[in-house]
């Protein structure tokens, strides 16, 4: 069905057109023009007045086999693969109300996020499209065994990698440091050494696969960036020639700021003490180091590792607000959130409102260019646009009164 989109501004991933319209015909953007083109026109119009039209948001590190609780390592040992199956579609679909249209899965269970994947990109239930890293790669004890796959020197870690691409992984995880919400290992320290990080790039690369790398202590972050990384999540500890090395390769940044901050601001509601005592300890560590890498001409590109505790899927675009806190311009923002995550994702026809693109849109109240919180605020959104269709007169009114969050959320009983 045909519909045009105008009466009000729209963001097209790089900057903000006034006097637009964009119309949709098959589920794309067939034509972005000056609204004095469209006069005339007699089939359904959505009038934008007040509103923005945005490119459906792109996170690049969510977790849709997590379900934000406060001791998720505890809930996830206890879940059946099944529950876990309808759990993954709950919270993609969740992301999608959130206004979410395209998400990378950095770390899975089972495989079950990939049968989840398949099922919403073939068309057969209404999610946000996804590409996925399937089991995260990790070192023997290492952050996050308790979810992925541990393996030792270059030849398991080769193994582990093809593994995930016979599973159909979009893309590589690498856990080149330790973590917050593993027991028992230190952010600060490096994981796999540069060689079996080599490794794990060389693998990815020859089939065409981007990996990404977990790294918050410099040694681990060092050891990623001179392996070859496409891209660095969290980065607690960026130091000056870090900063410089990742600037001048290239190497994106996603800083996952709600994954810290939700740990921060939930204290004694059940999150373990080792979790909170180093999401507490590394917060300040983290905000510098996205400062000087913002202010160095860095790439940002969006990410809220949602799924881990009170961090919960449809909520991401609190990141948003986060980015803004710590220094990004709200074009800027919307910018990491848009173009970059879509050029992070390797998306060729989403994250941009441009003709011949996907009609994956976010319509919202108000300027966001202007105040971010038109965006990092869902009670702002006025319509989720999945390939053409509205996903609120579907997916709305079943999230939006909090029954699907509520059920997510409660204690399984075993
Ligand atoms: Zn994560």
């Amino acid at each position: 069905m045909e519909a045009l989109y105008s009466g009000g501004l729209i963001f097209d991933g790089e900057r903000l057109l006034e006097n637009h319209g964009v119309m949709v015909k098959g589920g794309r953007i067939v034509r972005l023009a000056p609204s004095t083109e469209f006069v005339g026109f007699t089939g359904k119009h959505v009038d934008t007045t007040g509103q923005t039209v945005l490119p459906g948001l792109i996170d690049c590190h969510i977790h849709i086999c997590i379900g934000a609780e406060a001791d998720l390592v505890a809930v996830l040992g206890q879940l059946s693969e099944s529950e876990l199956a309808v759990r993954a579609m709950e919270n993609a679909q969740s992301t999608l109300r959130g206004g979410v249209t395209s998400a990378r899965d950095l770390g899975g269970k089972s495989f079950v996020e990939i049968t989840v994947r398949d099922a919403i990109n073939a068309g057969r239930c209404l999610g946000p499209t996804l590409m996925c890293a399937g089991q995260l790669i990790c070192m023997t004890g290492g952050h996050g065994s308790w979810l992925g796959t541990e393996a030792d020197g270059a030849e398991e870690i080769v193994r582990a990698v093809r593994n995930n691409i016979k599973a159909g992984a979009d893309l590589i995880k690498v856990i080149a440091t330790g973590g917050v919400l593993t027991p028992n290992v230190d952010p600060m320290q490096a994981h796999f050494d540069k060689a079996e990080l080599c490794a794990a790039v060389y693998e990815s690369h020859r089939f065409d696969r981007r990996i990404t790398a977990h790294a918050l202590g410099a040694p681990g972050i060092s050891n990623a960036v001179e392996a070859g990384i496409d891209s660095i999540e969290h980065g607690f500890q960026i130091t000056d020639e870090l900063v410089s090395e990742m600037v001048s390769k290239g190497i994106v940044l996603v800083p996952t700021i709600s994954a810290l901050q939700e740990i921060v601001q939930n204290a004694k509601s059940g999150i373990p003490d080792y979790a909170f005592e180093k999401a507490s300890r590394f917060c300040e560590m983290h905000r510098s180091s996205i400062r000087e890498f913002h202010a160095a001409g860095g790439t940002i590109a969006m990410g809220t590792d949602a799924g881990t505790p009170f961090n919960y899927h449809g909520n991401n675009v609190h990141e948003l607000g986060y980015m803004v806190d710590y220094g990004l311009s709200p074009l800027e923002a919307l910018q990491a959130a848009t173009k970059h995550s879509g050029d992070l994702c390797n998306l060729s026809d989403r994250g941009l409102v441009r003709e011949g693109y996907w009609a994956d849109l976010l319509i919202v109240s108000g300027n966001p260019v202007q105040d971010i919180s038109a965006v990092s605020r869902g009670e702002n959104h006025v319509r989720v646009v999945k390939e053409g269709f509205d996903v609120f007169d579907h997916l709305g009114p079943y999230i939006a009164d909090g029954r699907a969050q509520r059920f997510i959320h409660d204690e399984p009983s075993f």
